[in-house]
């Protein structure tokens, strides 16, 4: 068969430059070695972590939250294999979702492991060993990542486990130890801490979410711990191993002092790595950095001309939404468009409760790039809405430049903010200044009148509520 486009993964990167490639008129075919399209997203990431995060939180809101609202619960119990099976089924049907929109789009799927025989010609080997050589004018390798592992654990077992394993424990562990501090070892750990496990997190930087504006990381940890997770910041991990039925974790404290861990299980969420087993890229001309990131240039195009790659295989923010983003970048490139993305402005949110999010420059960058700037910070402590949902733990950062007042990054922690923070997306994107955030009618009552507030703090030191 000859494809003007052939895919290679079905994540969120993949499948959408599939669709994209389609509607721009180009024949395409969508290579993936699973049965199941969507990728880690859909099959082991966005899509099952938030099913549990969702699930933990009624429980959890109910045990601990509705008395306060007048609401009695009795017999309150947890059917861990029932929430597994709904987590599976929200999966099933997303998956179902992406297939419905490959057969509506005219896409091939091809299920099979790709590799390049050259550039410009792929074999597909079927899982039943068979296989089968395709051209393509144009190929987007889209082939995702894995979860990294740490150098020092060379013992694999049962009780040491990534992200893919703690969606899917057979039972909730009395006592989790989590190594890293970043999106999946929070989301993960505050599910398991929320359903009565112990959790520890153990951190090699001096905060959380370190990679997000700092006071975020501050307010989360303060906030999870509440709910019982306890952080050891500022620890290097030694050693991992597994004794019997505990696995044992020992770090280096910044005392210079061992300090020793023991749990039913170890999470290590350390970041994930580029994913290009049995893609033999060198065929094609493709370079790999000395991380094994696929290179490309400023088109998204790998060393070999026509040859495409996007999403997590070639690093930058690991994000569902990147990799849509530059799926349908490559796409348009390809039918001869002039497509654009505005890094700066893709948000990034951890899906705790409450929620982090941020979009644009951290505090941190515009110091370490000597920007002039001025901020606004309004909490959610005076919104009648946040009081009314019993949700006043909250706060939202603005940071703007200080001469023309243009937005140049927004912060936010708190109830609802994953959703709050597309409109501080707009307004990046938009080059919009702080005041004009201001003297736009925001709904009362609601949450994002903090984002109002805060702009108006930031404009001229004028919050109205405050
Ligand atoms: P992937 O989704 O990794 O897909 C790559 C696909 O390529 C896979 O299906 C793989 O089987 C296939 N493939 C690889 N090689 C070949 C080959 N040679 N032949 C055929 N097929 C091949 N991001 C967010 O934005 N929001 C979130 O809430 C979020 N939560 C997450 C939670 C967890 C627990 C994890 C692990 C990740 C999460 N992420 C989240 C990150 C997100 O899942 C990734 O950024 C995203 O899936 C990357 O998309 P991708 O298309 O680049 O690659
Ligand atoms: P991460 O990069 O977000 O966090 C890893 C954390 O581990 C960092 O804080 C890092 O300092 C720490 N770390 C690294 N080595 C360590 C060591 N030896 N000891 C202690 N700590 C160590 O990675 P992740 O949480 O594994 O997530 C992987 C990717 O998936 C990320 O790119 C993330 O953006 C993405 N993801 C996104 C979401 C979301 O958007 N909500 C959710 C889950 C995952």
């Amino acid at each position: 068969m000859k494809y003007d486009v052939a895919v290679i993964g079905s994540g969120p990167g993949g499948y959408v430059a599939a669709i994209r490639s389609a509607q721009l008129g180009m024949k395409t075919a969508l290579i993936e070695k699973y049965p199941s399209l969507g990728g880690t997203c859909l099959n082991v990431g966005c899509i099952p972590s938030k099913a549990l995060l969702d699930s933990s939180e009624l429980y959890y809101n109910a045990k601990m939250r509705y008395a306060a609202h007048g609401i009695r619960v009795q017999g309150l119990d947890i059917d861990w294999p029932q929430m597994q099976r709904r987590k599976e089924k929200v999966i099933a049907d997303t998956v179902a979702g992406i297939r419905f929109l490959m057969n509506k789009n005219g896409v091939d799927v091809l299920e099979g492991i790709g590799s390049f025989v050259k550039a410009g010609i792929l074999a597909i080997t079927r899982p039943d060993g068979g296989q089968e050589r395709i051209e393509a004018a144009h190929t987007i390798i889209a082939s995702g990542s894995k979860p990294a592992s740490l150098p020092l654990i060379t013992q694999g077992g049962d009780r040491i486990i990534t992200s893919t394993d703690a969606l899917a424990l057979k039972k909730i562990p009395d006592r989790m130890i989590v190594i890293g501090g970043g999106a999946i070892g929070l989301e993960l750990g505050s599910v398991y801490a929320r359903l009565g496990t112990k959790v520890d997190v153990i951190e090699f930087m001096d905060s959380l979410i370190p990679t997000m504006d700092r006071t975020m990381g501050k307010e989360l940890q303060r906030s999870l711990q509440k709910i019982g997770m306890t952080f050891y910041l500022s620890h290097r991990v030694q050693s991992v191993a597994e004794h019997g039925s505990e696995v044992e974790v020992v770090a280096e404290n910044k005392a210079g002092e061992r300090v020793k861990f023991a749990g039913d299980v170890c999470l290590v969420a350390v970041g994930r790595r580029p994913f290009t087993e049995n893609l033999a890229p060198e065929k094609a001309g493709v370079a790999l950095n000395e991380r094994g990131f696929l290179e490309v240039n400023e088109r998204l195009e790998t060393r070999q001309p026509g040859v495409f790659a996007i999403g997590d295989v070639i690093g930058g923010a690991m994000l569902a939404h990147k990799a849509e983003e530059e799926g349908m970048f490559a796409a348009e490139v390809i039918a001869g468009q002039k497509p654009h993305i505005n890094y700066r402005a893709i948000p990034v949110v951890v899906y705790t409760w409450p929620e982090v999010a941020g979009a644009g420059y951290t505090e941190e960058e515009l110091k370490r790039d000597g920007r002039a700037y001025k901020t606004g910070v309004y909490s959610y402590k005076p919104l009648g809405r946040a009081r009314a949902a019993n949700e006043s733990e909250g706060v939202v950062k603005v940071l703007a430049d200080r001469a023309t007042d243009e937005l140049l990054g927004v912060h936010m922690f708190g109830a609802r903010v994953a959703d709050m923070i597309a409109e501080a997306v707009v307004a990046l994107e938009f080059h919009a200044s702080a005041e004009d955030i201001g003297r736009i009618v925001h709904a009362h009552p609601t949450f994002t009148e903090a984002f109002r507030e805060a702009c108006l703090m930031a404009s001229d030191n004028r919050a109205i509520h405050a």
